[in-house]
């Protein structure tokens, strides 16, 4: 999967390196000072990670926690991301990171110990505050399951969860890698979110990500344990039989877990900063994004122009309605 590991000075001996590097053990591997010494100082074009992929581990420097972007959650509740990895085995092409990072390589942070501190922190400093909940999501900038069998830390997220019910802790997810997930004991504090489109969308942008039927199979069986899902819908693109295949697409969730079951479901439409539309087009110029209008909004992020938005942001949020979803679990995602 590998090329090479680049490992930072003294985490030799951090567990959850020692438990990464178990799984890796014929890969070149070398030890550095500091990752930002070579993830990102020259460019490194973006699908050189389809045959040419580095790996760090590394400690993550700096805050730890992130306050999470406006409507990035339900709303009403303080939103914050953590990161515990940059960048992603998986290549959607429409994902954000190919902007984002000079380097498609995966750097793994590994100090999670000091990231759940700060949780912890951040948990106590709230409820001193507030009684409303407190919201944290991983899976900001990597996906958040794709690996966990290899990094080995969903445990501890658990354990510190279970402590405080009044914080919520949520995976997004588009892999079907539930293996270390299904091992722990359910919470109703910890959400596990898989973004899902329909069949042909999936197949068409989604590369490298497993099938939606392999999804959907994933989602029966975190169901089956009883931990809770949300569901994400976003980036929807806008195609002829939109309508027809979010329909199908819904249909058949409501046929793993019926829709009022699930914790909340985001509805959004495709979205571009400037760098990354113009990697978007650089690197798969032959996309449908580029058959329809886009435009550039008042936050600088190329999109639909807002009424054909606002068409399908309601003609999505409606199939779900119909299909017996809670009003109030839908919400649409980085819309005014
Ligand atoms: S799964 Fe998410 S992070 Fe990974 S390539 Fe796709 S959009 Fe990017």
């Amino acid at each position: 999967m590998f090329n090479k590991i680049l490992i930072e000075k003294g985490l030799q001996d951090n567990p959850y390196a020692k438990n990464i590097l178990k799984h890796f053990k014929k890969t070149p591997l070398s030890e550095i000072d500091d990752y930002t010494d070579f993830f990102g100082p020259i460019k490194k074009p973006y699908l050189q990670k389809r045959d040419n992929l580095n790996l760090f581990l590394a400690s993550k420097k700096g805050a730890l926690l992130k306050e999470a972007p406006d409507a990035y959650g339900l709303s009403g509740e303080p939103h914050y991301y953590y990161v515990h990895a940059y960048n992603c085995i998986y290549e959607c092409s429409y994902c954000y990171l190919q902007g984002y990072f000079n380097s498609p390589d995966l750097v793994l942070f590994v100090n999670h110990d000091e990231i759940l501190k700060s949780i912890e922190e951040k948990i106590i400093e709230h409820s001193k505050v507030s009684d409303t909940g407190i919201w944290f999501h991983a899976g900001e900038f990597s996906d958040s399951l794709a690996l966990s069998h290899i990094t080995g830390e969903l445990s501890k997220y658990f354990e510190l969860f279970k402590k405080y019910p009044n914080a919520y802790l949520e995976f997004r997810t588009k892999s079907a890698n539930i293996r270390e997930l299904i091992k722990q004991q359910a919470l109703p504090n910890v959400i596990t979110s898989f973004s899902l489109s329909p069949e042909q969308r999936v197949l068409d942008h989604d590369y490298k990500t497993p099938p939606l039927k392999a999804r959907l199979r994933a989602i029966s069986k975190v169901v089956e344990k009883s931990h809770p899902i949300g569901i994400h819908l976003d980036p929807i693109i806008y195609t002829e039989d939109l309508i027809e295949s979010y329909g199908q697409l819904l249909d058949e969730l409501n046929r793993v877990i019926p829709l009022d079951k699930i914790e909340y479901i985001s509805v959004g439409v495709v979205r571009f900063t400037k760098d990354v539309y113009n990697q978007v087009k650089m690197n798969y110029p032959e996309s449908e994004y580029f058959h329809s209008e886009l435009i550039r909004g008042h936050d600088g992020k190329i999109k639909y122009p807002r009424p054909m938005r606002h068409w399908i942001l309601n003609q999505v949020r409606h199939l779900c309605l119909e299909r017996g979803a809670r009003e109030e679990s839908v919400y649409l995602c980085m819309e005014d």
